[in-house]
């Protein structure tokens, strides 16, 4: 990118921009609470979906900025594209990383400088950085960033047992804005909760077209009673109250894990519809 376009788009606008929108909304919601007697709980929830609201049109501006390509997802360090190009780079050694390491990895992140603070990467309602990880598995105080990626967007899959990166998933991913058909249908952002300390790589759904079977989720995040919140590809974001009690008991306890049987489950084929990948090439 020329010196000239780079002049014409700044991306320091759109950071006071996010900023006062922000801004905006913590004065409004300061304002209204005692009015409306909203709980301290629900502000929270209001500033959270503005926070993953900021990430997805950074997420937007980012890919502007580079010829429509989309930032990678994976945030772990052994990633191919992870040193310069990851949304946010995972401390190299996530499984005993601590909430100051993990800001680092935030602030050398490829999204980083289209936001330019922290605070909007954490929900003031995840206190994980505060405790012991819920996982027992989980060590260090890591657990500050609250946000992931859906994997189908630039997640390249992460094979720990061979060590290197590899197409594992039944998906191939999106690399390119342009590839997110129904952008207003499909999720850029989600609020997750991994037990063992921090949401180290990006967050994947396992999709079955064919009948639902066997599919699998990493864990929402529940710190706004049964709601999560969601960014989309069209910028907007929203919060999803679950209904399926099964998901609700994985989501508390903080796992990934199968969705099996979930053929009818409204949430599950929520997530499903809106979990954002590129072409299915079976499992
Ligand atoms: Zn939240």
């Amino acid at each position: 990118m020329t010196r000239k376009k780079m002049q014409k788009r700044k991306p320091g606008f759109t950071l006071i921009e996010l900023m006062v929108v922000i801004g905006i909304i913590a004065i409004v919601v300061s304002i209204v609470l005692p009015a409306f007697s909203l709980s301290k709980k629900k502000a929270r929830e209001i500033v959270c979906l503005a926070n993953i609201s900021a990430l997805g049109k950074a997420w937007l501006i980012y890919a502007e900025m580079n010829n429509d390509n989309i930032v990678v997802a994976n945030p772990l360090p052994e990633s191919v594209m992870c040193p310069y190009y990851s949304w946010v780079k995972a401390p190299y050694d996530p499984d005993n990383c601590t909430t100051a390491e993990e800001i680092t990895g935030i602030k050398i992140g490829a999204l980083f400088p289209y936001l330019e603070t922290v605070d909007v990467y954490h929900c003031a309602s995840d206190t994980r950085h505060t405790s012991p990880p819920m996982d027992p598995f989980g060590k260090g105080d890591g657990g500050y960033r609250s946000y992931s990626i859906p994997a189908g967007l630039y997640g390249v899959s992460y094979n720990p047992n061979l060590k290197k990166f590899s197409i594992e998933n039944n998906y191939t991913d999106i690399i390119r804005k342009t590839d997110v058909k129904s952008p207003s249908s499909k999720y850029t952002f989600v609020e997750e909760a991994y037990g063992k300390g921090m949401n180290r790589d990006a967050w994947n759904f396992i999709p079955n077209p064919a009948d639902h079977l066997d599919e699998y989720a990493d864990p929402v995040a529940l710190w706004h009673g049964n709601s999560s919140t969601f960014c989309f590809a069209d910028g907007h974001a929203e919060s999803r109250t679950w209904h399926d009690a099964q998901l609700i008991q994985t989501t508390l306890e903080q796992k990934d894990g199968p969705l099996a049987d979930y053929v009818s489950n409204d949430d599950a084929d929520w997530l499903a519809m809106g979990f954002p990948y590129l072409q299915y090439i079976g499992p």
